[in-house]
């Protein structure tokens, strides 16, 4: 289907682009076609154009150069002093200066009766100049040519001027000639020469008034219409009657000829303010290679448009079809992962409802056989044990869910406290040495160096942490094996102490390709581990949730087959009580016998630390020999740390190193992980002292202590003192529940009352007598009238013991709000459930404390 989809976009695709394509060749075609068509009208009128552009141009440059003319000639007339017309020769002379200034070829003044006074003389000038009585009559300018005052090929340029007197006559007009050749220059015609045309200009009659150099060599004659009249053949649709016409009509056009072997174009315009017309010629090789030229430049522009413009088309669809084809990628990738998120989530199901069913099997089994053997006391116990292994199963389990949707809602919460790093690593190490035996494991744990042992933290989440990587390590390592908990100090600022947990096993190890998966939630290496293993793929998201929670880190390293390092490096607060500087020994001699691993001498380091002189043995032997050597020199040892289970008998070892000291003194003190173990051990060989491991300097201060007989005697828990003969009301509407809580309470002296429901509990509160109630205990989530709302209506009740009761929350909700808004309504404190007894005297006992403090 989706193959058959994919042929039929591309087979769109390829048909769209084709389409185009040919779109375009057509169009390209038929403008090639249409272009020869019209090219030859094309050149025509291109010539026309080009060549009206260019004699306009050379026209008015023309004209303005011959206005030019007019001005010079003007200024002349007027720099006439009185100096000048003293007599002829300073006439003379005037007009010979001006003439020289202006590049002239003649000038002259005419008076009123049409004398000329040149720089060469005065002559007659009314018969010599064809229109000279109307520039005297008062016309303001004269222009004509070949007058024979001067030689032929000479313009005359003439204009009116203030009447000045000389002699006897008025001198009222000023004449100039220039000399046809020198017109190019002077009058700005030698632009022929750049444009590859030339020029002529004409009187109306086709008289040259100005002939071009080239002009001269072909057109044989004084009289450019005689010459085209005889030496010229006109194309098809042009011919001299025509042209003469136009001419004399005072019109502009174009022409088209072959003269003296040459095809020409020819323009003609006439020039403003003169009777004459301005003629241009240019080769139709020139005009016609221009236009090539032109269109050739047009054809590559197009082509080279048409190029960009398909590039650009075929480039924008390229880059949307690539667009779309990524999207079409993302969308499958997304709906990939959100497949194989529902995928992981519907496992993540089926796995956790066998999880929660098999402890639940287990214990609704345990209590069916309980019932069965109510009359035998073992048994009973037996089904009890099992009862409870799995509920506290059950219970991390629930844990688990509810950590995990506490993060996937963002709702969890840290509570730091001060606490004692040493007892929460020894009370690890209890679980898992039991653990870690029955599945005949070695487990060890071990400090590196000396770490700080009263931190600030959240305990209970790293506690988590560690029971998270401890029970994987544990379950993912085979017999025979190895685990142990590594911890280490990294580095320490003025508010951070840094520590390493790490924690190894030498267990199955992780396939390099699923190694960062093993962090994302609901996710197992693979479905083999779910049959072989159990388990949710809970743990360690959580883990790396509450690490980064913590402002930490977690990393691991693994090899299949070889086992998996999981590394979690945490920042803790010092606490404030600091840390004790005070050293233990007074440099005692101490003997540590079969802590001998590179780990294990950490007790040696600890020992040596602590101010005692230090010898450490690997065997029985080497201890004999060592207490036997201090003896005899007369320095014996005080102390010897003896690691419990080394091969030979313990009895028999501890007796023998007794007989050796020969001094009584001689304390001898069994070290292991498992104070039980310890202690029957101890008792059993007559060891004076156990120290279990990890060792903290508390730990060899306390037992320092407890040595000399210093050791304070811890009070005896105050189970029975503190709510023994207490009156206490427990209100809870589920039935079980306050079936327990009634018996925990009694077992521990106390008197109970109970009520199902807040508005019982108000009732009876009410009715009971000021003073009778010390403890209420009241569930939250109840029908009729809730725990908080019982509160408030018990505290305000008129009279004294209202405020005073001491009313503390069982809840199931922990969440910081649930808290708060039991103590909002006027309850002492909270209790989470479920919970064992030692959780109501602890917050009792709370209580009790701040109100006598208050
Ligand atoms: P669970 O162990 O409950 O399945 P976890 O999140 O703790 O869930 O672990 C996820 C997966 O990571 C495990 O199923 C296992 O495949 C792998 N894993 C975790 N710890 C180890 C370990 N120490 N050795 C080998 N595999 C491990």
């Amino acid at each position: 289907m989706n193959i058959h989809k994919k042929w039929n976009r591309k087979y769109k695709r390829l048909i769209f682009v084709s389409i185009l394509f040919l779109i375009t060749a057509v169009l390209c075609t038929s403008a090639a076609v249409i272009y020869r068509k019209v090219s030859a009208r094309t050149v025509t009128n291109i010539s026309r154009v080009y060549l009206q552009e260019m004699t306009t141009q050379i026209s008015s440059h023309f004209q303005t150069n011959l206005n030019s003319q007019f001005s010079q000639i003007y200024t002349i007339s007027n720099a006439i002093s009185e100096n000048d017309l003293k007599d002829e020769e300073s006439l003379k002379h005037f007009l010979a200066q001006a003439q020289k200034d202006n590049d002239f070829t003649h000038i002259a003044l005419i008076n009123s009766k049409g004398i000329a006074y040149s720089p060469d003389g005065t002559v007659p000038a009314l018969s010599k100049i064809s229109n000279l009585d109307k520039l005297l009559d008062g016309s303001e300018k004269l222009i004509s040519v070949n007058e024979s005052i001067w030689e032929s090929n000479t313009i005359l340029l003439g204009t009116a001027m203030t009447p000045v007197s000389f002699q006897d006559g008025r001198l009222i007009a000023v004449i100039v000639g220039i000399h046809t050749s020198d017109i190019g220059v002077k009058l700005g015609l030698d632009s022929e020469k750049d444009t590859n045309s030339y020029t002529n200009i004409v009187t109306r009659n086709g008289d040259f008034v100005m002939k071009s150099g080239f002009s001269e060599e072909i057109l044989q004659g004084t009289n450019l219409f005689t010459i085209y009249e005889q030496q010229v053949d006109f194309d098809e649709g042009y011919d001299y009657e025509s042209f003469r016409a136009a001419i004399a009509a005072g019109k502009s056009g174009l022409t088209l000829m072959t003269v003296g072997g040459q095809h020409v174009y020819l323009y003609y315009v006439p020039i403003q303010g003169t009777d004459w017309y301005m003629i241009t010629s240019m080769a139709y090789e020139t005009v016609n290679d221009q236009i090539v030229y032109l269109s050739q430049f047009m054809v590559a522009l197009s082509v080279g448009i048409f190029i960009i413009l398909f590039s650009t088309v075929s480039a924008f669809f390229l880059l949307l079809s690539h667009r779309e084809k990524r999207n079409r990628e993302l969308l499958l990738m997304e709906k990939e992962r959100a497949e194989s998120a529902n995928r992981a989530k519907s496992n993540f199901l089926s796995q956790m409802s066998h999880e929660i069913r098999t402890p639940l099997n287990g214990i609704m089994g345990m209590v069916e056989l309980g019932k069965n053997h109510l009359a035998e006391p073992e048994r009973m116990r037996n089904c009890l044990d099992k009862i409870t292994l799995s509920s506290t199963h059950l219970l991390s389990l629930i844990n688990d869910i509810l950590d995990m949707s506490k993060i996937e809602s963002g709702k969890i919460e840290l509570h730091p406290e001060q606490f004692d790093l040493g007892r929460l690593l020894r009370a690890l190490t209890t679980v898992f040495h039991v653990q870690a035996i029955s599945k005949q494991i070695d487990f060890q744990v071990f400090l590196h160096g000396e770490v700080e042992e009263y931190l600030v933290g959240d305990a209970l989440r790293l506690n988590q942490i560690l029971t998270n990587l401890l029970s994987n390590a544990v379950k993912f390592t085979p017999a025979q094996g190895h685990v142990s908990l590594n911890v280490e100090e990294l580095r320490r600022d003025e508010y951070w102490i840094w520590v390493r947990f790490s924690v190894r096993d030498t267990g199955r190890g992780i396939a390099p390709e699923n190694i960062d998966s093993v962090f994302e939630a609901f996710t197992q290496e693979n479905s083999g581990i779910v049959r072989q293993y159990g388990g949710t793929g809970l743990g360690l998201p959580i883990t790396k949730n509450f690490a980064e929670l913590m402002g930490g880190s977690i990393s691991v390293s693994s090899e299949v087959g070889a086992g998996s390092t999981f590394t979690v490096d945490l920042p803790f607060a010092p606490a404030a009580v600091g840390r004790d500087t005070e050293r233990c020994g007074n440099g005692q001699r101490v003997l540590v016998v079969n802590q001998v691993t590179e780990l294990e001498k950490h007790l040696a380091y600890m020992l040596a630390k602590e101010n005692f002189q230090v010898d450490s043995v690997s065997g029985e032997e080497d201890a004999l020999h060592k207490i036997r050597a201090a003896v005899q020199s007369g320095t014996p040892y005080e102390l010897c740390f003896i690691k419990w289970n080394i091969s030979v008998d313990m009895r028999l070892f501890v007796q023998v190193i007794r007989k050796e000291a020969k001094n009584a003194g001689l304390i001898i003190i069994l070290t292991g992980q498992d104070q039980d173990e310890l202690n029957d051990t101890a008792s059993l060989c007559g060891a004076d002292a156990t120290l279990c491991r990890p060792v903290f300097h508390s730990d060899i201060a306390e037992l320092m202590a407890e040595l000399t007989g210093q050791k304070s005697v811890q009070p005896e828990q105050e189970i029975s003192t503190v709510l023994a003969g207490a009156q206490v009301m427990v209100v809870e509407d589920n039935d079980i529940n306050l079936e327990i809580a009634v018996a925990l309470l009694q077992d521990a002296g106390a008197f109970v009352t109970t009520a199902a429901n807040g508005q019982e509990a108000v009732a009876q509160f009410s009715g009971a007598p000021e003073g009778f109630y010390h403890l209420i205990l009241m569930d939250v989530q109840m029908p009729v009238m809730d725990g908080c709302s019982a509160a408030q209506a018990i505290r305000a009740l008129p009279r004294q013991d209202a405020k005073s009761t001491v009313i503390i929350a069982m809840t199931a909700n922990s969440f910081n709000e649930d808290v708060q808004k039991c103590l909002d309504s006027g309850m002492n404190a909270h209790i989470g459930k479920p919970f064992v007894m030692n959780d109501i005297i602890d917050t009792y006992t709370k209580v009790l404390q701040k109100q006598v403090e208050k």
